[in-house]
């Protein structure tokens, strides 16, 4: 859970590369990072905390140079430290590079310890380093040979974009787990290269095309090139992207976030209608699906829930407990809404339970007669490896109990989940047109590989995963160094 922002080629790179980040915001709210380049020299800055608290006015100034990166960060692999924040900036004995990573690699643990028995010494605790590593490690010249070479020896999620100081270079990893596109400024001619497209419309940047699965692109003095350095792998891209992670307002690999949503929601409705007066969305990621399910169940679309979006990491909690403290920060009923009515709450997911089962006892309280619970996705079973947040599987509720055992914790008279055919179709059917689409003509090397039923990565709900992972044993020792 990370966001990855790149420019190249515009006076204004640091602030531009500030507007992407902002807008990419939801992807990660731990810590923020920019490294620009001169054309000879690369400066960095990062911090914790929210784009905008990070990078003060003078903070840009100081960050010189036509072309930079940025990431947002949210913790998957390693601790919560400024030492851990992106993107990664080294100097090596030829160059200079810096690394902005979303994903995770299931590999990182195994590989680091190779490099530190050579000799290498870690300054953080995050997966990326071992890339930034390997690139300064490599024997080959250019510096996107290196990172290529860096790549091949990693297993996982990436969506990376790397600065030299005279090159900008996006590479996907080879099944395209993580999203990563390409985009220009009309104007300046600038190119762009971020997670989300929903970032370019901001600063006017105009969204181009993905990076292809296993694709590597160039940007440098002489133009885009395209490479495909890796071994050909079948596309397996995250589909929580599409139900809870990604913005609605995205397009990624051809796919509305919004219609996908939109249309989960009416399959649900359709698969699991219920009666009822009224239907509401946990917001935000919530909103379109009961759009989708208001339309498809002609049950009126209402507001029950109001979120706050003010919530920030710390807070002062009262010394005398407050009841359902830690929901209501987020989340607050609208009792116009729910009064004597019987209510549909729709959610993309239940993790822990804890959530629902505290919405549900708040829509009751607030005069909700009753309350049906409706899963945009299947129940949540198993942990993801490849860069979103989930806890271990014992923690995750629906890996122990049924849904009707669930059902009866989170206290809903009824509780139903969106069946895993159902979920891919409504993902596969929101394909945009090809206006939306429009492709420029840059090269993409060999067949691209178009989103289909069988593209995309469920082991979060099945457990079948598509990159081996076996958990290192050092894995451990490092979570207790960060502590
Ligand atoms: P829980 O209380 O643990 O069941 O959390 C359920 C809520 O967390 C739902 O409202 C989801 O929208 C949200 N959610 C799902 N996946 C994640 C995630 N990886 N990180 C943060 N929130 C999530």
């Amino acid at each position: 859970m990370c966001g990855v922002f790149g420019i190249y080629g515009h006076p204004e790179a640091a602030n531009l590369t500030y507007l992407g980040l902002h807008a990419l915001q939801h992807r990660g709210q731990e810590s923020a990072g920019i490294v620009t380049s001169d054309g000879d020299q690369l400066s960095s800055d990062r911090g914790m905390g929210h784009v905008i608290d990070v990078f003060p006015p003078d903070h840009l100034a100081r960050l010189k140079g036509q072309h930079a990166i940025g990431h947002v960060r949210y913790s998957t692999a390693g601790g919560s430290f400024l030492k851990n924040a992106q993107p990664i900036a080294v100097d090596y004995a030829r160059s200079s590079v810096a690394v902005a990573h979303n994903g995770n690699l299931t590999n990182a643990e195994a590989v680091r310890e190779k490099l530190e028995e050579r000799g290498s010494i870690f300054q953080t605790s995050s997966d990326t380093e071992t890339i930034v590593h390997l690139v300064a490690l490599s024997q080959q010249k250019a510096p996107e040979d290196r990172i290529a070479d860096a790549l091949s020896q990693v297993q996982g999620a990436y969506s990376l974009v790397c600065l030299t100081p005279d090159s900008l270079i996006a590479a996907r990893d080879p099944m395209g787990i993580r999203p990563l596109c390409l985009g220009k400024m009309p104007d300046s001619g600038a190119y762009v290269v971020a997670s989300e497209p929903s970032s370019f419309d901001l600063i006017d940047a105009k969204y181009v095309r993905d990076i292809e699965p296993g694709e590597m692109v160039i940007i440098d003095k002489q133009g885009v090139r395209t490479l495909r350095p890796f071994g050909d792998a079948p596309r397996k891209s995250c589909i929580f992207e599409y139900v809870y992670f990604s913005r609605p307002d995205s397009i990624i690999d051809g796919v509305s976030v919004y219609q996908a949503r939109k249309n989960l929601g009416r399959q649900l409705a359709k698969l699991h209608g219920v009666e009822a007066d009224v239907v509401i969305p946990v917001p935000d990621s919530g909103v379109p699906a009961t759009i989708g399910y208001a339309e498809e169940s002609k049950i009126p679309f209402e507001l029950g829930l109001v979120r706050s979006h003010y919530v920030g990491r710390t807070f002062i909690e009262p010394q005398q407990s407050i009841r359902h403290f830690g929901v209501r920060l987020k989340l607050n009923p609208v009792g116009a809404a729910l009064e004597g009515k019987r209510v549909v709450v729709v959610d993309d997911s239940i993790v822990r339970g804890t959530t629902s089962r505290k919405i549900v006892k708040m829509l009751r309280d607030a005069g909700a007669k009753e309350v049906h619970m409706r899963i945009s996705s299947p129940p949540t079973k198993w942990p993801c490896y490849y860069g979103i947040d989930t806890p271990t599987r014992g923690e995750l509720i629906a890996s122990s109990h049924s849904v009707e055992e669930i059902n009866q914790y989170i206290t809903s008279d009824t509780l139903a989940y969106l069946p895993m055919d159902a979920m891919i179709e409504s993902v596969v059917n929101a394909k945009t047109g090809p206006a939306q689409q429009a492709r420029s003509r840059l090269p993409v090397l060999q067949s691209e590989k178009p989103l289909t039923k069988d593209s995309f990565c469920v082991a979060c709900w099945t457990g079948e995963y598509p990159i081996e992972f076996t958990p290192h044993p050092r894995q451990r020792q490092m979570r207790l160094l960060d502590v």
